[in-house]
This record gives C-alpha cells, sequence and structure tokens, in this order.
C-alpha cells in the first residue's frame, strides 16, 4: 500500500492552493465543497480562478509563493506550472509534515487526490496512486453506474436512526438488524424515491423487532479452486457478512481477502496427513460457534460436497439443531480442465467422466479399477499423487492402453497453474522430474489430446494472485 486512504474534515480549516490556472480552479471547487478556508496564492489567475474569487470566500494573495504562506495550514495543493516552484512548495511542506499535494506529479506528493464519488455522505474514493488518473476516473465511472445517487439519502436515513437503534439493540444484535434493513424492502424504497414510507417502515422495525441476540448459523461455502473470480455471488454475500471464516489450506489467500474487513479467520488445516485440526474437532467447533451466536462461513476449496467432507459437517449441525445453508463451488475438475483446455467430455472422445479420489487409506487404494478403464470414458484422480504409481500400474493391469494421454495439473486456475502433459505410463516419473505437488489433478483420457489442438492462452496467467503454499501432496 503506496498510500494510506483516509477522509478528511476540512470544514473551516486553513488550506493553500498555489497557482491560478483552470487545475487550480479544480481543487479550489473541491476544497469549497469541503468546507475548508481557502488561500490562493499565484501572481496571475485565470477567468475561472477570477470567478471563484469574485464570489466565494477566498483569500487571495497576488504574488509568488512564499514560505511563511505554509504557517498554520492543513494541507497544501501545488498547482503551478513551473516545476522548480512546485518543488519548492513540495519540499518546505514535507519539512514541515505538512501534507502536499502536486497535482500530475506523485513523485513529489505525500498525498494524491483520488477520484471521487460524491454521495454525501456516501463518499468513494478512487486511486491508483498516481499511477493511472484516467484508470481511477473510468473505475469511478464504473462504481457510478453500481451506486445510485439514492444511497446519499439512504445513508442520511440511516443515520437519523442511529442513536433510536443504538439504545435497542446491543453490538450484536445491532449489526444484524442494519444489514437486514440494508439489503431488505427499506433499501428498495429509498433508491425507488419512496424515502417516506421507508422512514415508516424503518421506524416500525425499530419498534418491533426482537432485540435479544441472533442464533448463529453456518454457511458451507465452496470457494472454487483458487481464482478468486471464480467465487460465486452467494459466497461472496455471504463472506462478507460472517462474522467468521473457518478456512483450510485450499483457500487463496486472495480469496479469504475478500471476507468482511473485521471477521475473525481461523485455519484448520489440512494439508495430507497433517491434519492441524480433526474432522471431528472442526464439525464440533462449527456447532459451538454457532450456539454462541456466530455467523459463521465455512470455507472450503472447490465444492464442499465433492471430495470435502461437507457432509461429515453438516450432519453434525444438523443433529446439534443448528442452521446452515450449503452454496455449491465449482470443482477442482472444472476449474482445473476449463483453464487447461481440457474438456472432461467430447462427442468424439468422451461420454463419461468419473471423479474419484486416489487419497490412500492405510496405505492402500481401495477402488473397483474395472469399471473405470471404459472406452470413451475421462478418469478425474482428486488427490492422486502420493498414489500415482498405484494408479498407473492398476489401470494398465486393468487394461488401459499405456499410451494413454495424461495431464497433471498444479494449482489449477491459479497464477502459478502448470499443465504437465504426458501418458499414463510417464506420469510417475513426471511427477518425481518436476517436482510436482499438490494441490494437483489428474486427467485421463483422450480428451486430453483437445489441449494440443487448440492454441490455449492459459487464463490462469491473467488471474489476481493466487498463492497456494506447495505442499508435498
Ligand atoms: N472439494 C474440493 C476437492 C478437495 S480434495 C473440490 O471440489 O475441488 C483436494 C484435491 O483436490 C487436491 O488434492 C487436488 O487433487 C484437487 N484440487 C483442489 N484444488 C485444486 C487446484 N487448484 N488445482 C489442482 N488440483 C486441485
Amino acid at each position: 500500500m503506496d498510500f494510506f486512504p483516509v477522509f478528511f474534515s476540512l470544514k473551516g480549516r486553513p488550506c493553500l492552493v498555489v497557482g491560478g490556472g483552470s487545475v487550480a480552479a479544480r481543487k479550489i471547487s473541491l476544497l469549497e465543497k469541503a468546507g475548508a478556508e481557502i488561500t490562493v496564492v499565484s501572481p496571475d489567475v485565470c477567468d475561472e480562478v477570477q470567478r471563484k474569487l469574485d464570489h466565494g470566500e477566498i483569500h487571495f494573495e497576488s504574488r509568488h509563493f512564499e514560505e511563511s504562506d505554509l504557517d498554520n495550514v492543513l494541507l497544501v495543493i501545488a498547482a503551478t506550472n513551473d516545476r522548480s516552484v512546485n518543488e519548492k512548495i513540495s519540499r518546505s511542506a514535507q519539512a514541515r509534515n505538512i501534507p502536499v499535494n502536486v497535482v500530475d506529479n506523485p513523485d513529489l506528493c505525500s498525498f494524491v487526490v483520488p477520484s471521487i464519488l460524491d454521495r454525501s455522505p456516501v463518499m468513494v474514493a478512487v486511486s491508483t496512486g498516481g499511477a493511472s488518473p484516467v484508470l481511477a476516473r473510468q473505475l469511478r465511472s464504473r462504481l457510478e453506474a453500481i451506486i445510485p445517487a439514492a444511497y446519499g439519502r439512504l445513508a442520511a436515513m440511516v443515520e437519523s436512526f442511529r442513536e433510536q437503534v443504538k439504545q435497542r439493540f446491543d453490538n450484536k444484535a445491532r449489526r444484524h438488524f442494519w444489514e437486514e434493513v440494508l439489503s431488505g424492502p427499506v433499501a428498495e424504497m429509498v433508491l425507488s424515491g419512496h424515502d417516506k414510507e421507508a422512514r415508516e417502515r424503518l421506524q416500525e422495525m425499530v419498534d418491533t423487532a426482537d432485540s435479544s441476540a441472533p442464533l448463529g448459523e453456518v454457511y458451507l461455502v465452496g470457494a472454487g479452486p483458487g481464482d478468486p473470480d471464480l467465487l460465486t455471488f452467494k459466497a461472496l454475500r455471504l463472506m462478507q457478512q460472517a462474522d467468521m471464516i473457518i478456512y483450510d489450506r485450499l483457500v487463496s489467500h486472495a480469496i479469504l481477502n475478500m471476507a468482511r474487513r473485521d471477521a475473525e479467520l481461523v485455519y484448520v488445516g489440512k494439508a495430507k496427513d497433517n491434519h492441524s485440526l480433526p474432522q471431528d474437532q472442526i464439525n464440533q467447533l462449527l456447532v459451538d460457534l454457532a450456539k454462541q451466536g456466530k455467523r459463521v462461513c465455512r470455507l472450503k476449496g472447490g465444492d464442499p460436497f465433492i471430495f470435502g467432507r461437507g457432509g461429515e459437517e453438516i450432519d453434525q449441525l444438523a443433529q446439534a439443531g443448528v442452521n446452515f445453508q450449503v452454496v455449491p463451488g465449482i470443482t477442482a475438475a472444472s476449474g482445473c480442465a476449463s483453464y487447461s483446455g481440457i474438456p472432461l467430455t467430447h462427442r468424439d472422445y468422451a461420454q463419461s467422466v468419473i471423479f474419484i479420489t486416489g487419497h490412500l487409506k492405510d496405505g492402500t487404494l481401495n477402488i473397483n479399477w474395472q469399471p473405470l478403464v471404459q472406452e470413451n470414458q475421462t478418469i478425474v484422480f482428486y488427490m492422486g499423487l502420493t498414489a500415482i504409481n498405484e494408479i498407473r500400474t492398476q489401470l494398465i493391469k486393468h487394461g488401459m492402453d499405456k499410451d494413454m494421454p495424461a495431464a497433471l495439473i498444479e494449482q489449477g486456475t491459479t497464477r502459478n497453474q502448470h499443465v504437465h502433459r504426458g501418458t499414463i505410463s510417464t506420469l510417475p516419473d513426471i511427477v518425481n522430474e518436476s517436482d510436482v505437488r499438490a494441490p494437483t489433478l489428474i486427467i485421463i483420457g483422450k480428451v486430453v489430446e483437445l489441449r494440443d489442438k487448440l492454441d490455449w492462452y492459459e487464463p490462469a496467467k491473467h488471474t489476481q494472485n493466487t498463492e497456494f503454499s506447495k505442499h508435498k501432496n
């Protein structure tokens, strides 16, 4: 973070603008909106600034900048077209710890002026840290489209009820109350211009709401295979309203960053054979937290019901009478297939696909191999790295062509995705030679050849920085 975002109160506080051109005029307008007490210093001014001087309550000095202009100033904006003057202002201001902005010159700034979406009292500020003001403006336009002007009125209405609500509810109940108000009919009414009805409805809600702490619940949420863009809207919404996020190894940092800012994050494992919290204790933890009234998001890689032990977790929740919801996620097979150019089914190559776990139980693989080896069928192994030798031997023994195309997809859908292409015979060597680590998915079948026919652009390379730590399976 190069710049720390804050919102300054400038009401009645002395601010200095050096310069009198159209750039200065824009900054003066902004400072006027914030109610600052403005002084402009410039030997000459353009018409626009002159109009402001004529109409506004602006103090004006018709001369060059002097060191003493900085006395008692809360912040300064340098908007002259003379670089050496701008540099001097920047140096002097910084020597006195006065925040300084030199327009279009990030090197000389101790603060940058963001692109602003003003829905007072709601304020959205976008900054690229000076890297690209145009990009910041474009982002602001997009936000403009999704944050209607009525949000300002909504915020003002909420503010006028704040004290009442504070008296009536304790901390946690209060947050739940406001979440319900802001995502329910009251907000809709304001957004559609029915402010009076919204106010009445909100008053009714305050008067009749149950002010006791709400019951907790658990959201069992699939976080997808890695790329945060593969989260569902529902997953994101629940992550943002949960008090706690209980996550495991397959959930990337980029995804965790999207949780509610003050949510508590708890890591519960697990790398294979290194369960940081045994499954039964995870189950119990979810029950306990919900009973304390917490809204708990149990975040799992991929889909919670595909090799995710989601079934065991909800079983215990149901027995304990805890409310829960399950949110599906994109499973590793879908994610890895799409991001590596391997369609899992294809009219000419595979009419069926099997998802199977290669996880060893007590050191052995307990698999019925014969049904796996079928014409025109794709096999996807989850957790298959440790047993790769056994998988290869058994498939060939049960009749699979030893040159059957196969692929290992390591850290699929993340920026570190690596696709290792081979055949069923060569997989174990690839694992050893390329030091392939978990999470890795194995896809076996003729569909793997299709990747070679496509000029694949590897979408994973364009995803956000999604880190998984490397583990030996
Ligand atoms: N519930 C998860 C699977 C959990 S089992 C899902 O639906 O995807 C863990 C296994 O999933 C890993 O050993 C690996 O085989 C596979 N896996 C999960 N995420 C992966 C990824 N990003 N890339 C490759 N394989 C992945």
